[in-house]
């Protein structure tokens, strides 16, 4: 009985893209590739050991359910390992066991794959004196994985971060590259891994730099004729974090030195940990060479945090600096500065110096000031969860029902008045109102706007609504 096992992965893979996110299908799925079938134990191949750990840790009882579904009750899975470091030609080494039985695997001396890693060869070119322990890792100690907040908008680069931290060089997240908009926390998160590194790896040589201070560095040695020893410098360290490596777009010679660092650190089995403000494919005036070494191992997204994680990042920094704030204020702050994680921190700090300064106590009408005149223009518009949370409160009706399906009047009449706001206030078309107001479509947001204007001029308690409403919105 020869059954195709492609055709029995396709099976599983469908069932498996069901139950996973997207992002997490494509990291760790599809690199996976099916081997053979015997007895019904089906062999798929995974890029690394780190790959099978990471598939036999979060997504085990998903693979022993598909495997059951497709092969039976007695069906197995097995892996097949392609040996990390960079050894070409080897043959995948294959670790016989069952799913769900890591233990075992652990304690096997004989499926265990050998490290290869342990003895590097060591560079010929290091600097006569020059000791590894002497490097400054840059490392800012507040960017910890502690003081990181975690959220949907960072689990991927948060967790692959974690484990490269616990496995630097040894994952197959090499080089690990997070990018993502202004203020989101890519410095940060390269810290904490650099950081973590540290912790666990006391002896290895970790470096923290920005791209321009990298590119100053270059300049200056190209004009003191030392090109060598900058180069010989990069190559000796374990962990580089390079921080912002769009800086790098139209500096070809600066792109060259960097492609032949990157090339011996990884070829050394180094650890590579990049930065950028877009992905890969988005990055002009960098190199194609350098770009498809940027996609060779994991590229991770941080992305705008929700409101409720914005408030778990003012809270944490609140309590990490014994700071206490009317929870309306954090909530307005929260609500009122979206994109941009440090200028959410920027006002909380100009808050507490206001405050200070002023001896005047941090209230609601202190922190609308304050949001008037530090904050960016673009990021003060308030927002449309702001304007249902302003009417919510009003009305003293839960959200969730103001941005349910329900017909109830009351509730009706609040939606309205919300729609009507957010039309006026924010630059959101109707459709986006819309879905954010019970997933109405265009036509009801346009609707409710003439009710509320028509109402407006006929009902004189309806009006002295809108006008509490506005005072409490309005920002000035
Ligand atoms: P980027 O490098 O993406 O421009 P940063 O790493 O400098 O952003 O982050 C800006 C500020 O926001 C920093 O003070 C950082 O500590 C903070 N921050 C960003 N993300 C988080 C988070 N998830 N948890 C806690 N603080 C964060
Ligand atoms: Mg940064």
């Amino acid at each position: 009985m020869s059954e195709n096992f492609e055709k029995i992965w396709q099976n599983c893979l469908a069932v498996i893209k069901d139950n996973v996110s997207l992002q997490s299908y494509k990291t760790w799925f599809e690199p996976i590739r099916p081997v053979k079938l015997q007895d019904k134990i089906l062999t798929i191949q995974v890029p690394s050991q780190f790959f099978y750990e990471w598939l036999e840790e979060h997504y085990i009882t998903l693979l022993k359910k598909t495997i059951k579904k497709e092969l039976g009750t007695d069906g197995k899975l097995e892996y097949s390992i392609i040996m990390e470091n960079h050894v070409k030609n080897a043959s995948p080494y294959t670790v016989k066991v069952p799913t769900a039985n890591r233990k075992a695997l652990r304690n096997d001396p004989v499926s265990m794959p050998v490290d290869i890693s342990a003895n590097p060869i060591k560079n010929p070119f290091i600097i006569p004196g020059l000791r590894k322990v002497n490097v400054d890792s840059n490392l800012n100690p507040n960017y910890s994985f502690e003081n990181f907040v975690e959220g949907d908008c960072n689990r991927l680069a948060r967790s692959a971060g974690y484990a490269v931290a616990n496995k630097p060089g040894g994952t197959a997240f090499n080089p690990l590259l997070i990018y993502g908009g202004v203020g989101l926390g890519k410095t940060h998160l390269v810290h904490a891994i650099g950081i973590e590194i540290k912790n666990r790896f006391p002896s290895k040589t970790v470096l923290y730099v920005s791209s321009e201070k990298f590119t100053h560095q270059f300049i200056d040695a190209v004009k003191n004729n030392n090109t060598n020893d900058f180069i010989h410098f990069y190559q000796m360290i374990d962990v580089l974090i390079l921080d912002d490596v769009q800086f790098l777009a139209g500096k070809q010679k600066t792109q060259d030195v960097f492609f032949h660092i990157f090339n011996h650190l990884h070829q050394s089995g180094n650890q590579l940990v990049l930065t950028s403000d877009k992905p890969p494919v988005e990055m002009q005036g960098v190199e194609q060479r350098l770009l498809s070494r940027f996609k060779w191992g994991l590229s991770a997204d941080l992305q705008i945090p929700v409101l409720e994680t914005r408030i778990a990042i003012l809270q944490k920094k609140m309590y990490a600096d014994g700071i206490e704030l009317p929870k309306e204020v954090v909530e307005y702050l929260a609500y009122s500065i979206i994109t941009n994680i440090r200028e959410l921190e920027g006002a909380l700090i100009s808050l507490i110096a206001q405050s200070s300064l002023n001896k005047k106590a941090i209230t609601l009408d202190l922190a609308r000031q304050m949001i008037d005149k530090f904050v960016r223009n673009t990021a003060r518009e308030v927002s449309i969860d702001y304007i249902q949370k302003v009417v919510c409160d009003y009305f003293d009706l839960p959200i969730e029902l103001l941005k349910s399906k329900t017909r109830k009047r009351e509730v009706v009449q609040a939606r309205q008045i919300a729609m009507f706001f957010s039309k006026k206030m924010t630059k959101s078309s109707l459709a986006n109102i819309g879905m954010h107001c019970g997933g109405k479509d265009h036509a009801t947001v346009l609707h409710a706007c003439r009710t509320v204007n028509n109402l407006q001029e006929t009902d004189k308690t309806f009006r002295s609504y809108l006008e509490d409403l506005e005072k409490k919105l309005s920002i000035h």
